[in-house]
């Protein structure tokens, strides 16, 4: 088989491989298709959890094409999307039921070789099964939407309330759908790229503006900000704005992944006194069959998003043009 290895920071091999053969409780996965995140730029840099050399690839969805010695409940055959996120199952928060925050996690395409390849083995658990009538590069996207669905649980937006998006890439572009699908009546997103935001809007955004117009748009609404701000973009100047924004009372959610080393100055008596919540946002525990059955239904249309292909040879094709932020969402499409 043919896969992408990221070798050392920003040199990416395209190489001949043997089959994985499935341990037991595994099984093996013919690619269909594998979204590029962020991530997987991070680890092409040489900055992320991932230990090179390593092929990576988190967001995916395939056919099963063998199964490991002992292994019930899955056949050759089925259609499958993965949760990549392999928590140890023996830590304390995994025993307190939050295993997104193992303290000994290992992931598919991370710590270990993900689907920037054209089979890939993977433990059963991580398995999820797709709908027949759900195409395969649309189950791909079934982790992004996990994590924001996660995103969308802990920002606890009820209806009516208003929301304000800072950042409309692909997560952007999920958790708008998602905040309206919550019973949101206002969204509004802020996006430097006009393509990105003529997207937001024929996907049903109230408004989008450039990031230097949104202070604006919150100053406009009823009670002077947004029920719930998410930052959705990685970058820590809106990380700060978003509590600029944010109405007393309300909720700001930090969804991107800012640069670990950058921080903001808060002032802790606008936080008491707006009486403001501040909340993280990890991974997608116990979302993503849920995640399935939104795509599957057509509540949340990722077809839109998908603006770029490529195959495996063209990988770091694909890699840097997610780096000039072209894409909306980029995939490798590893079958030939
Ligand atoms: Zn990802
Ligand atoms: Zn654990």
């Amino acid at each position: 088989m043919l896969r992408a290895v990221f070798t050392k920071p920003h040199e990416i091999v395209i190489e001949e491989a043997p089959i994985p053969d499935p341990p037991p409780g595994e099984a093996v996965v013919r690619v269909a298709a594998c979204g590029i995140c962020g991530t997987d730029l991070k680890i092409n840099e040489g900055h992320y959890l991932g230990r090179l050399p390593v092929t990576p690839g988190h967001e995916f969805a395939g056919i099963v094409e063998a199964l490991g010695e002992g292994v019930t409940g899955v056949r050759v055959g089925d259609l499958v999307a993965i949760n990549p996120n392999l928590p140890c199952r023996r830590c304390e928060f995994c025993r307190i039921g939050k295993p997104h925050l193992c303290l000994d996690a290992q992931a598919v395409g991370v710590t270990r070789p993900g689907a920037f390849a054209e089979f890939c083995s993977i433990p059963i658990e991580l398995l999820v099964p797709v709908p027949d009538d759900l195409p395969l590069a649309l189950a791909a996207m079934m982790e992004p939407v996990s994590c924001c669905l996660h995103g969308i649980d802990l920002a606890d937006i009820r209806p009516g309330d208003s929301v304000i998006l800072l950042g409309g890439g692909s997560i952007g572009l999920i958790l708008l759908q998602l905040a309206r699908a919550a019973g949101a009546t206002f969204i509004a997103i802020s996006e430097p790229r006009a393509e990105k935001r003529e997207l937001a809007l024929s996907l049903g955004a109230d408004c989008a503006v450039e990031p230097g117009e949104i202070g604006s748009v919150a100053e406009s609404l009823p009670d002077g900000g947004a029920q719930v701000v998410i930052e959705c973009a990685g970058v820590t100047v809106a990380a700060r704005q978003a509590l600029t924004l944010v109405r007393h009372g309300g909720t700001v959610l930090l969804f991107g992944v800012c640069p670990p080393e950058e921080t903001v100055d808060l002032q802790p008596y606008e936080v008491f006194h707006r009486e403001i919540t501040i909340r993280g946002c990890y991974t997608n525990p116990f979302t993503d069959t849920r995640a399935l059955s939104l795509l599957a239904s057509g509540r949340v249309l990722v077809e839109p998003l998908i603006t770029h292909t490529y195959s495996i040879e063209e990988t770091a094709e694909g890699i840097e043009a997610v780096r000039r932020g072209e894409t909306v969402k980029a995939q490798v499409l590893p079958s030939r």
